[in-house]
């Protein structure tokens, strides 16, 4: 993923394939030898867009239709198979009790359920971007101590791996591999 403020954006665009390249290489390095273009390049905007609402009579929306964070940590899919495992548990217990599950009623259960995960993690992919997309020199050296001291904790990184994996207490049953 390369991400870069919209104006230098506008630049990059502009260059032939081959200074393209070039740049970056420059930024990649080459680690994984030399690097082509192998189509049109494209880009388009990143940000944090969260529906008000997920829910209508007989509508759900799921996974990006719900929410669209900053892929700077990688976590749209995974909020999306969440949101999929949690109306599939809301609509399978709904039916067992034999309710409509079409019903807002029904239906709010699901959007109550996935409303704190989607917000926390739109907005910690949010601060995680306004700060690693800042040069503000102060930050910059709080950023790098930061990382340095989680780097060598392995306790704490393995709180935040266990985060980003999704690993929390009221997953779906689908999530933690259980049957509905
Ligand atoms: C650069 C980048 C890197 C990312 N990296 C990661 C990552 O490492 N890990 C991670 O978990 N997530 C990552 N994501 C986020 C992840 O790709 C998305 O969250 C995920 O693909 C969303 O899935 P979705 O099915 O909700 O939507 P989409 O994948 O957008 O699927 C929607 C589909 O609906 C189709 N469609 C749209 N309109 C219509 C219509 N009117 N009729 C019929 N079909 C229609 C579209 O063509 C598309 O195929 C990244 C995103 C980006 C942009």
């Amino acid at each position: 993923m390369w991400t870069e403020s919209s104006r230098d954006t506008e630049r990059l665009m502009a260059l032939d394939d081959f200074a393209f390249e070039l740049e970056l290489e420059r930024r990649f390095g080459h680690k994984l030898g030399e690097i082509s273009l192998d189509g049109p390049k494209k880009a388009f905007p990143l940000g944090l867009t969260l529906a008000r609402e997920t829910v209508k009579n007989r509508l759900a929306l799921v996974g990006d239709a719900a929410h669209g964070v900053h892929p700077i940590s990688g976590q749209g899919l995974n909020l999306g198979f969440k949101d999929a495992a949690a109306l599939a548990e809301t609509v399978v217990e709904a039916d067992r009790l034999g309710l409509d599950i079409g019903l807002l009623s029904v239906l709010e259960r699901y959007q109550m359920w996935r409303r704190f995960d989607t917000v926390r993690m739109g907005v910690t992919t949010d601060v995680l971007n306004r700060l690693f997309s800042n040069d503000n020199p102060l930050l910059r050296i709080m950023r790098d101590v930061g990382l340095g001291m989680v780097d060598r904790m392995p306790g704490l990184k393995n709180v935040f791996i266990a985060q980003a994996a999704g690993n929390r207490p009221g997953n779906p049953r689908l999530l933690r591999g259980e049957p509905i």
